[in-house]
């Protein structure tokens, strides 16, 4: 008898038949998410769980998995998992790193060009018929070219935006837990700097860092009065890094100049204040949501999966201790 997989979504089919040739697969086909309780009630048997990066496997869920070897996450972040309670039950945990890397650093991109040129805002005064003629004045936005980008973690992600706005003849501060090495540096041709310096000194802040309990809320009120008043905000790493309330306070009274964000605080919920605001992109989580690039994460994370099948350490474990004796 094949090995039992749940996976709490229906992902690509390359992915998804290339598990099916080896495992019994059972998948989430309805258009929501899996609640907590239904994965609970569906685990015992499974031998692994590809899960989302939304989906909150908490030790709960864990401990349900009574043959659970793997939780293969769909998603570079895995905050959503109970890491530690996956390891004291030698769970391997594994991730998608690289595959999304060029693709959410594209849209980083999206974002920063999006919010300076007022790209959403001015598709909707064309679609509200307000369109009437050219003037010197309309829709003025902010230059891109030339200016200042502050990365906050320059990991995989950081570098490959890094990268990009050279192409825009930016010049690119960062700061990290601590610098990065010196080809990587070069590569960039990014400055290290103190977090006080990136802040005050940026034109485009953009955020790269995991979700941690050490990043949660690293912007909020105090730091976003440390930037220019002409300064944009980016985020496309996780929603709590960000302390959105005091991004809405930043945003109306002009503390700064306005914000790109992929992710929020409480997703899908959007803060309904947000909504108000023209200084502000929306998307909904898209960073990786590419055709080739979701495909290749459903590769990895079911890569990872036949690993564990065959007796292996996966690729991309998170917890490798769990191997050690
Ligand atoms: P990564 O390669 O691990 O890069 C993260 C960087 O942040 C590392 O250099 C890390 O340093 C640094 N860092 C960690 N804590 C920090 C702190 N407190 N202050 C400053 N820097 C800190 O990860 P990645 O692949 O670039 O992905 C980054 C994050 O992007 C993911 O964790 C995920 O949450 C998010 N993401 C979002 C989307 C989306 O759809 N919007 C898509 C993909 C990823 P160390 O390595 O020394 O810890």
């Amino acid at each position: 008898m094949k090995p039992e997989v749940l996976v709490t979504r229906k992902i690509l089919e390359r992915p998804l038949n290339l598990l099916k040739e080896k495992a019994e697969v059972t998948v989430h086909l309805e258009d929501r998410a899996m609640t907590p309780e239904e994965i609970v009630a569906q685990l015992p048997a499974k031998i692994a769980l590809l899960s989302m990066g939304g989906d909150p496997i908490s030790a709960k869920i864990l401990e349900s998995g009574k043959s659970l070897k793997i939780v293969a996450n769909y998603a570079v972040g895995f905050n959503n998992i109970d890491l530690g309670t996956a390891t004291c039950l030698q769970i391997a945990v594994t991730n998608t790193p690289d595959v999304l890397t060029d693709t959410t650093a594209d849209l980083t991109l999206a974002l920063i060009l999006g919010v300076a040129r007022r790209i959403a805002e001015c598709d909707r005064f064309v679609r509200a018929g307000r369109w009437k003629e050219w003037k010197p004045a309309l829709l003025l936005g902010s230059d891109v070219h030339g200016k200042t980008l502050g990365i906050i973690g320059l990991g995989r992600i950081g570098s490959a935006v890094a990268q990009r706005a050279l192409g825009f003849n930016m010049k690119v501060l960062y700061t990290d837990v601590r610098p990065a090495d010196r080809s990587m540096e070069e590569r960039c041709r990014a400055k290290f700097v103190s977090w006080e310096e990136l802040l005050t000194e940026s034109d485009f802040v953009t955020l790269h860092v995991p979700l941690t309990p050490e990043t949660t809320h690293l912007i909020g009120q105090e730091e976003l009065r440390m930037m220019k008043r002409s300064a944009f905000l980016i985020n496309a790493s996780r929603g709590p890094v960000v302390e959105e309330k005091a991004l809405v306070e930043a945003l109306r009274s002009g503390i700064i100049a306005g914000a790109g964000l992929d992710v929020f605080e409480d997703e899908p919920r959007v803060n309904p204040e947000l909504l108000h605001l023209e200084n502000i992109l929306l998307l909904p989580h898209i960073g990786s949501a590419t055709f080739e690039t979701r495909e290749k994460m459903g590769l990895v994370a079911v890569n990872n999966i036949l690993a564990v099948l065959r007796g292996e350490i996966p690729p991309n474990i998170l917890n490798p201790e769990i191997y050690r004796k």
